[in-house]
This record gives structure tokens, sequence and C-alpha cells, in this order.
């Protein structure tokens, strides 16, 4: 007897509903699927119990005529494809022809429908593997749906299904993905009777973000559009001070299907990266059209990841999309005190100044206000800690400034600190003069700097402006080649460890564009024989052990372009002022006059703000005037 035997139509069917079929939402997310591709205007999804004790969605699209009532719920049968080549350039939604043969084997399915030359519905229904012959009913043009006791004969997944809420929390985000990638279709959805609700169709992305998230969102967020070699791209993204905790408000969707893409979140990481911090997740929907000859969707059996022909102009066109966008928004954070006005009063305002074209947050999104609140404090508790951290009680003050790298006279970076003399010749700064038309601003506890604005004031944290201006002048030193570098006269020796050695000369190239020159000295030290120029010598140690740390840290593996920008950031951190250096006032002056010539100036390069901008009307309000 042979050992090997094909396996019965059940036994296929129910392991494609393994693969297809998890929870009631995802067979709401084929039917709605098919729905769509039968050219429906108007889907209604009825659901009891979570869709557990039924699921129905009625279309208006064009129905199947009783041949095909009878051949639809066979494995593998389909009307979207019939020749190889159309593999390669799919225009539907679906195409295996597996959902409804599927879900008929783990549930009580019921068709029924009827095609505008009939003037009478039919109706198909299958129980398990039994197959009911074909029935006359009634029913407008169109498709309905119904599918009753899911995984009634699939205990082991029964078991996994949630509450009917949560089970319903997940129908309404495959409708959700559904619904923003077709804008032009209406949606109704129904809980035990009662809509929960009702998408209707203008074809505005917008509208449709209000209709599903809140008008508060979809009023803040940035529009953006881009059409490149064959690539349109369109959508929407939220400010970067909206930021969130988790990834939910995240939707890539590619020729109407919601997608997940690695090149895509890597260019909207690489965007939103320095105005956002690392943590955080920004809010997007980005919109995709192409040619489908030009990605292939037959990757995944739920078709949630593709394969580009080209990912990298899809990473470069996402990337410099909301790239351009954030650089002609002003993206500075307004202060939100502990008192803020009423909504209205607020919304009116507008919480990002005096630009028009820059969205608001209306006090009423109590999370984002939250978030602004609550970088703020720990922005401040941040300085305050540097602060004392560089100034121990009883240290002696930061007399030598903060450019006192005293570099003609300089032969190696281990000279300590507290050894600068007290009579160094004046230092170059890496400042150029300052503009004298500028407002006069007032350095306090050698931490911030206060400027009057022409509607009220703001306030600069000194070490993330300088950071920001740095981490921009190292970048474009770098687009043209390499970081300026300054040779030491003697070489300066560092202990590593073996392999720090081997990271080091595997990363050689980098550390050269950097300005460094190193080289191997012995089996566990290393030497410096030059460093960037604009680095001060005493901070070139610390920044070659993070720079090693972050080497060695194969956690987050990086691209090249990753790792420099990653050590750009670092060293602009290590070569800018700190809190606790006072200025004197024509480095302040200089400093503030810098700020208007470098991008992103409002946030430090890991996206904590440089400046707090409070109104005289802000002001009026804290004093009780108005
Ligand atoms: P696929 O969508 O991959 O073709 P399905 O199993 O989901 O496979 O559906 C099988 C076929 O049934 C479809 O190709 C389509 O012809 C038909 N069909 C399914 N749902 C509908 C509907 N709502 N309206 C019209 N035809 C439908
Ligand atoms: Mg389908």
């Amino acid at each position: 007897m042979p050992r090997i035997h094909p396996l019965s139509d059940l036994l296929v069917n129910k392991i494609a509903a393994g693969e297809v079929i998890e929870r009631p939402g995802s067979v709401v997310k084929e039917l709605v699927e098919n729905s769509l591709d039968a050219g429906a205007r108007r889907i209604e999804i009825s659901l009891e119990q979570g869709g557990r004790k039924l699921i129905s969605v009625s279309d208006d699209g064009h129905g199947m005529d009783a041949e095909d009532l009878a051949r639809c719920i066979l494995p593998h049968a389909t009307s979207k494809i019939t020749r190889e080549e159309d593999l390669f350039a799919i225009r539907t939604m679906g195409f295996r022809g597996e959902a409804l043969p599927s879900i008929g084997s783990v549930s009580q399915l019921q068709i029924t429908s009827r095609t505008a030359d009939s003037d009478a519905a039919h109706q198909v229904s299958m129980v398990g593997q039994k197959v009911e012959p074909l029935t006359a009913a009634a029913r407008p043009v169109g498709t309905t749906v119904e599918v009753r006791q899911l995984f009634f004969n699939v205990p082991a997944r029964l078991k996994f299904l949630r509450t009917a809420q949560t089970e319903l929390g997940h129908i309404t985000e495959q409708i959700a993905r559904v619904a923003l990638a077709r804008t032009d279709v209406e949606f109704r959805i129904l809980h035990n009777g009662r809509e929960v609700q009702h998408l209707r169709a203008t074809g505005d992305l917008r509208s449709r973000i209000a209709d599903l998230f809140g008008a508060e969102l979809a009023a803040s967020l940035l529009d953006f559009t881009r059409s490149e070699r064959g690539l349109e791209i369109r959508g929407f993204a939220g400010h970067p001070a909206d930021s969130r905790s988790s990834a939910k408000w995240q939707y890539i969707l590619l020729n109407g299907r919601y997608i997940r893409d690695r090149f895509i979140a890597h260019a909207t990481r690489e965007a939103y990266r320095g105005l956002m911090e690392a943590h955080r997740q920004p809010v997007f929907f980005i919109t995709l059209q192409v040619d489908p000859a030009t990605v292939d969707v037959n990757v995944h059996p739920t078709k949630i990841e593709v394969r580009w022909q080209d990912s990298s102009l899809v990473y470069s066109q996402v990337l410099s999309c909301l790239r351009d966008r954030f650089l002609t928004t002003n993206l500075s954070p307004r202060y939100q005190g502990a008192s803020a006005a009423p909504a209205s009063q607020t919304t009116d305002a507008g919480l990002f100044g005096s630009d028009a074209a820059a969205p608001h947050i209306d006090s009423a999104d109590e999370e984002a206000q939250a978030d602004i609140e609550a970088t703020r404090r720990q922005q401040v508790r941040q300085s305050v800690a540097d602060f004392f951290r560089r100034h121990p009680a009883g240290s002696p003050g930061p007399s030598s400034g903060p450019f006192s790298g005293h570099r003609p006279s300089y032969s190696g970076y281990g000279t300590p600190p507290a050894a600068a003399p007290a009579d160094s010749p004046p230092t170059p700064r890496p400042i150029p003069p300052a503009d004298p038309g500028q407002a006069a601003a007032l350095q306090i506890h050698d931490c911030f700097l206060v400027t009057q604005t022409p509607d009220g004031i703001e306030i600069i944290d000194q070490h993330a402006l300088h950071e920001r201006i740095l981490y921009e002048q190292f970048s474009a030193q770098l687009a043209g080649g390499s970081l300026e570098s300054q040779r030491l006269l003697l070489p300066e020796t560092l202990d590593v460890t073996p392999d720090q050695i081997e990271l080091i000369e595997s990363h050689g190239a980098l550390f050269k564009q950097l300005g460094f020159e190193l080289g191997a000295y012995g089996p566990s030290a290393i030497a410096v024989h030059a460093t960037p120029s604009l680095l001060r010598p005493e901070r070139v140690n610390a920044f070659l052990r993070d720079a090693l740390d972050r080497l060695s840290d194969r956690q987050t593996p990086a691209s090249a372009e990753m790792l420099l920008n990653d050590f750009v950031s670092m060293m602009a951190c290590k070569a800018a002022v700190k809190a606790g250096d006072h200025l004197c006032p024509e480095e302040i002056q200089a400093l503030l006059a810098r700020r208007h010539q470098v991008h992103r100036s409002s946030n430090c390069p890991h996206g904590r703000p440089t400046s707090l901008i409070l109104t005289l009307s802000d002001l009026e309000r804290q004093f009780k005037r108005t």
C-alpha cells in the first residue's frame, strides 16, 4: 500500500483556511475585498458577538449567476485570473480563489446573489464539507455572504478567539485599512443590530481619516504628494510634535491594498529622524499607485507584503517627499500651559505660531498635548542633570567657555580638562560674526537663552540648538566628501579590546570620512593620528568610546548610511556647548544668527525641541489678564 496519497478537498481547504482565516477580522477582510472586486459602491457589514455568531457582508456589486454561485466555493476557483501572465499584473484584491472555500470549511456559509440580467437571486450554502443544492431567493442586484458559527469545527482556533469587543476591534481595523484605500466606497458597520460606523463615500482621504480617527487628528495632518517615474505618492503625515507611543496610526496603501513594507517603514523613520525622539512613533497615511506589473503581490497568503521591482525608487521617493514637506513647514512647538485656554480659543490661535500653513493640534487632543508636555519636562530635567554632572558641588565654574579647543598649541587630547590653562590664547570660535540686526538674548542658568519674538518670547536650549547646527554643518561637509581633519603632532593612544580593533579596521573608511586617522597600536590599543577639527580634544575619547559601542551593538544592524548618520549625531552632541557652559554675548548672538541658516533648527538631532515659544497671549492667559 503506498504511503503517499492526495489530500481531500476538505483538508486542502482547512489548510488554506489556517493561512488566511485567523479570526473574524480575516473573514471580513476577505469578504469586503470580494465586494470591492465585484465593483461595489456600498458595503454593509453586520456582525453578532464580535463576528463569532454572524458575519454578514452585503454589497451592490455585479453579483453572480447560478452557475458562478455553484463554482465560487470550489477550491482555487476564481474569475480574476486565467493565464500565468495575469499573475504578474494583478489589478484585483483577490486572485487565489481560496477565501470562500476556506471560510466554508470552517463555518456555516450561505451566499445569496443576483446579477443585473436576472430577475431572481440564487442561494448556495455550505456547512463544513457539505454543499447544499442551489435554491431560488430574493434580493436586489449584488451579493450577501453570511458566515455563521465561525470555527465551529476547529476547536483550536475557537479557543484563541478573544472577547466580542476585542474581535470587533480587529474587524474595524481591517475595515479601516480597506476604507482608507477606497474613499470612493461607502461602508456601514452594525454590531448586534446597532450601527457602529458609517463611512460615507467622499473620495477624499482627509475626510475618511476624520470619519475613522476623529476630526482633530485629520485636521492636524500635513498633506504631501509626489509623482516620479510611474510612482505616484499621496498622503498625510502627522506633525513631528504629535508623536505617538504606538505605530497604530501608520497606514501604507498600495494600489488600494493595505500593506506592510520595510522599505517604506525605513523611509519614514529616516524622514522623522531628528524631529522626533527615537522611541516615539509618527502618524502617517501613505497611498501609492504604481503599474501593477512593477510589483509582485503574490508573496504572502494574505497579500500583506509585496516585492518591488525597484525598491530603492520607493524608498528614496517616500523619504524625499516627507523630508521636503517638513523642510517647508515651521515645526517649532508652542508652549502648552497647565491652564491652557478652552479648546476653541486654542484652535483659533493655532499652536504653531503665525505660520498659517502649519497645522494646529486642538487642545482637545489630550494625548498630543500630554506628549508635548512630557517632552518638555524631560528636556528640562535633562538639562539640569547635565549641568550638575558637569559642575558637581565645589567644582570650578565653567571658566574656559564652550569653544576652548585652544587648537594652535594642541598636541594631544589626553590632557585632563582641569589642566586647561586659564591664560590660554583666545579660542577660535566655530561660529561666524553675529548679525547686528538680531534681537538681544539673555542667557539664564548658563543653560537657556531667552529672546524676544514679534509676538512673544522664545526660550532656547543652548545645547540642543548648537547640536543641531553642528549636525547640519557636519552633514553639509560630509556631502562634499569628509569632515575637516586636524593632524596631531604626537599620536595619542586609546586602550581598546582586540575585537574593537577589528571593528575600527573594518570601518576604516567610515572613520576616515569623519576626519579620524586611526591605527592599531599593539594588540589592545589604537593610535589616534588625526581627529575632526570641530571636535574638542577632551571629547575625542568619549566620542570614540560611544562610536565603538555603537559598532558592537549587533541588536540594531545598520547600513553604512545609518551608521554615518548616527556618528554625526554623536559627534554633534559631543562637540556642542553643554548646559552649564557660560556663553559671552558674541557667542549667544552668533548661535542665534546661525539658527536661521540651518534646516530643522526646531529640533536637536535626537528629536528633542531646541526652543519653546511663549506668545504674549499665552503670558496674558497665565497672568489671568484675559
Ligand atoms: P478570489 O477572490 O481570490 O477570486 P474567492 O474565494 O474570494 O477567491 O472568491 C471566488 C470567486 O467568487 C471570485 O473570483 C468571484 O468571482 C466570486 N465572488 C466572491 N465574492 C463575490 C461578490 N461579493 N460578488 C461577486 N462575485 C463574488
Ligand atoms: Mg477573494
